[in-house]
C-alpha cells in the first residue's frame, strides 16, 4: 500500500506557481489577484476563507477578502460581484460557499464573470467542462486528476466509481474521468448494492460526506481509492473512507488530512493565475 501525500504534491504545485508568478511580475509589472467573498460567520467557511488568503499572499497573489454580515442582501451582494467584476486588479472571484439561505446562491455564482470564475461553478464553465473543453476545473476534482497524475496511475479504460454526485466534488470528477477513457458509474443515496459497484473499481472516489463510510468489503484488492471527505468526529477530521482497514488492500490510498484537501487550495491558486494570463492576452 503506497500513500498519496497531497500536502507534498501541492507544495510542489505552489512552488512551481510561485516561480511563475515571480517571472510574470518582472515581465508585465502585474500581480495576480483573487477576491474572496464570505457572506456570515461559519466556523468552517471561515477557516476555508483564512487559508486561502494566507496561500495567495505565499505565492505572490494580491489577495482580497470581503467579509460581509450574515443579514446581507442578495442584492448588496450581487452590487460587490459586480464590482468585482469590473475591477481590473480582481482576476479571480470565489464566493465561499453554503451562502445564507435568503440568498439565491446560482444567481451569485450566475454574476459572476465567467473569465473570472475560478471555482468553475458558472453555468458556461459546467457547460465547458461537460463538453470537454473545461477552462475553469473545479477544484478539488481538479486536484484529484493531478494527484492521480503525479503517482502515474493510468485512467484510461479502468474502471472508476464515483461515491457522490454533487455539483462541486461527484459530477465534476465524473466528466473529468470520462474524459481521460475511464469507465465511470456514479453512485448516490439511492444506488442498489452499493457496495458491489464500489467493489468493481479500479478508482474509486469517495465523495458522500459520511465518516468511515467505506470499508474494506467495498474495494477491490489493488485498487486506488481517493478519500474527499471532511467530516469531523470528536473534534478529528476523519474521512469518508475507514482508512484503517482499506489501506491494507488498496494500492494507492489519500489519507484525511493531508490528501485531497491541500489540492483544492493548490488548484485555486492554478486557475487564478490561469485566470490573469488570459487576462494578459
Ligand atoms: P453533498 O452533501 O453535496 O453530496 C453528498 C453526495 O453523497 C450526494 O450525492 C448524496 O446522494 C451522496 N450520499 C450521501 N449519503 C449517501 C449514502 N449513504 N450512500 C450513497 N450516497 C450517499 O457533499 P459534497 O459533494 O459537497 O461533499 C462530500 C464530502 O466531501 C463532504 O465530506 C465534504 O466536506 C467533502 N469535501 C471536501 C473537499 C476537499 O477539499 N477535500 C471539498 C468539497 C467537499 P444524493 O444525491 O442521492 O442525496
Amino acid at each position: 500500500m503506497g500513500i498519496i501525500d497531497g500536502k507534498m504534491i501541492s507544495s510542489k504545485v505552489k512552488e512551481s506557481i510561485t516561480a511563475e508568478v515571480e517571472a510574470l511580475k518582472q515581465k508585465t509589472g502585474k500581480t495576480p489577484g483573487l477576491a474572496v467573498v464570505l457572506v456570515g460567520e461559519d466556523p468552517a467557511s471561515a477557516v476555508y476563507v483564512r487559508n486561502k488568503n494566507k496561500t495567495c499572499k505565499n505565492v505572490g497573489f494580491q489577495s482580497f477578502e470581503n467579509i460581509l454580515p450574515a443579514d446581507t442582501s442578495e442584492k448588496k451582494l450581487l452590487d460587490l460581484i459586480d464590482e468585482l467584476n469590473k475591477d481590473e486588479k480582481v482576476n479571480g472571484i470565489l464566493v465561499q460557499l453554503p451562502l445564507p439561505n435568503h440568498i439565491d446562491s446560482q444567481k451569485v455564482l450566475e454574476a459572476i464573470n465567467p473569465a473570472k470564475d475560478v471555482d468553475g461553478f458558472h453555468l458556461e464553465n459546467v457547460g465547458r467542462l461537460v463538453t470537454g473543453n473545461a477552462a475553469f476545473k473545479p477544484c478539488t476534482p481538479a486536484g484529484i486528476i493531478e494527484l492521480l497524475d503525479q503517482y502515474k496511475v493510468e485512467i484510461e479504460g479502468k474502471n472508476a466509481v464515483v461515491l457522490g454526485r454533487s455539483n462541486i466534488v461527484g459530477k465534476p470528477i465524473a466528466f473529468l474521468l470520462l474524459d481521460r477513457n475511464a469507465t465511470v458509474t456514479v453512485c448516490h443515496s439511492r444506488t442498489k448494492d452499493l457496495p458491489a459497484v464500489a467493489r468493481s473499481a479500479d478508482i474509486l472516489i469517495a465523495a458522500i460526506g459520511k465518516p468511515k463510510f467505506v470499508t474494506s468489503d467495498m474495494v477491490k484488492d489493488g485498487a486506488v481509492v481517493i478519500d474527499v471527505g471532511i467530516n469531523r468526529v470528536d473534534g478529528k477530521l476523519v474521512g469518508d473512507v475507514d482508512y484503517e482497514s482499506v489501506s491494507k488492500s488498496a494500492s494507492l490510498i489519500t489519507p484525511v488530512p493531508g490528501g485531497v484537501g491541500p489540492m483544492t487550495i493548490a488548484m485555486l491558486m492554478v486557475n487564478t493565475l490561469r485566470a490573469f494570463k488570459d487576462s494578459l492576452s
